[in-house]
């Protein structure tokens, strides 16, 4: 059964004393219009959100994804989001979510042209099935980013750090990767340096060391990545952050996109040429993505 659901939130003040949050809250028909024309996330992709896997009403790793929603809405000097709110709204989308993997969509945007405060909006859906990509896998290509790694520091009005509604780029380079003949992309720096997929964070192994670029503004921190690693960590691997050259690519004894939807996806050749596919190994990390995390 496909259940959808919206819900508009009045967004609070982040030190506002309220411990209950219901009467911000407006549910939605999630196939009405809701949004007014002037409304600049649609007309900018001015503000930030977050996707966040569900699976069996369960939301994954909420506190890291309010972490990193706090983050991209400081970076784009957006009020800061009453994080005790945002729950609140995440467990009323997660309780009306079906069995089996959802999507919770958090969007806060800058609000109405004009207007008097940012919008603020969850929603549910069912999320589309990974089942074939987590077991096949992707075939890459890498990208030109069109940035160095000082870029972050040298230019922030870029907001590379932040996960912001502005993703036609990210949509492009997904193009240009298929039109190459490949599935998805990593782009690398254009110092030479592997940074992020256009939906996804990369890890890489070397032997029982599991390596992933340093965030340093350039990259998102990846929520999936993050909890991946605490989950080897504890399985007796090595993790590490690293500036990793695109030119070790080909070397690398594995490779995965990781993402909250997409979860696991082992990356089988890169720019044409093969990487082993440690079947076992991925189906042991889905398996852990998929169980109930916090
Ligand atoms: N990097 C980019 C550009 C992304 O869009 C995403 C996810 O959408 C990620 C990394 C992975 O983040 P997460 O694991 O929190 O989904």
């Amino acid at each position: 059964m496909t259940r959808r659901f919206a819900l508009m939130i009045e967004p609070a003040a982040s030190d506002d004393p309220r411990t209950d949050f219901a009467t911000t809250f407006t549910e939605v028909d999630p196939s009405a219009p809701a949004l007014t024309v002037g409304e600049l996330s649609t007309q900018r992709g001015d503000g930030v959100f977050e996707s966040i896997g569900v699976i069996d009403r369960h939301a994954q790793e909420v506190a890291a994804h309010l972490d990193r929603l706090a983050h991209s809405a400081r970076l784009c000097d957006l009020p800061a989001p009453h994080l005790a709110q945002w729950r609140q709204a995440i467990a009323r989308a997660a309780a009306a979510c079906g069995p089996g993997e959802s999507i919770v969509k958090l969007v806060l945007s800058r609000g109405v042209e004009h207007g008097p405060a940012p919008t603020a909006w969850v929603t549910a859906a069912p999320a589309a099935d990974f089942t074939a990509v987590r077991a096949e896998g992707v075939r890459v290509v890498t990208l030109d980013r069109g940035y160095d790694l000082d870029t972050p520091a040298r230019a922030p009005w870029l907001l590379l750090g932040a996960k912001t509604l502005s993703y036609a780029v990210n949509m492009a380079a997904l193009r240009a990767a298929r039109q190459r003949g490949a599935d998805d992309a990593i782009f690398v720096s254009s110092d030479g340096f592997v940074l992020e997929a256009p939906t996804a964070s990369v890890i890489l192994r070397r032997g029982d060391t599991f390596v992933t670029p340093a965030a340093q503004g350039a990259i998102l921190q990846g929520t999936t990545q993050q909890s991946l690693f605490e989950h080897l960590e504890s399985q007796g691997f090595t993790t590490a952050y690293e500036t990793i050259p695109a030119s070790t690519l080909p070397a690398v004894d594995a490779a995965w996109l990781v993402s909250s939807l997409r979860l696991a996806a082992p990356v089988t050749a890169v720019d044409g040429a093969a990487l082993t596919h440690d079947r076992a190994l991925t189906t042991a990390m889905n398996a852990y993505l998929l169980s109930p995390r916090d």
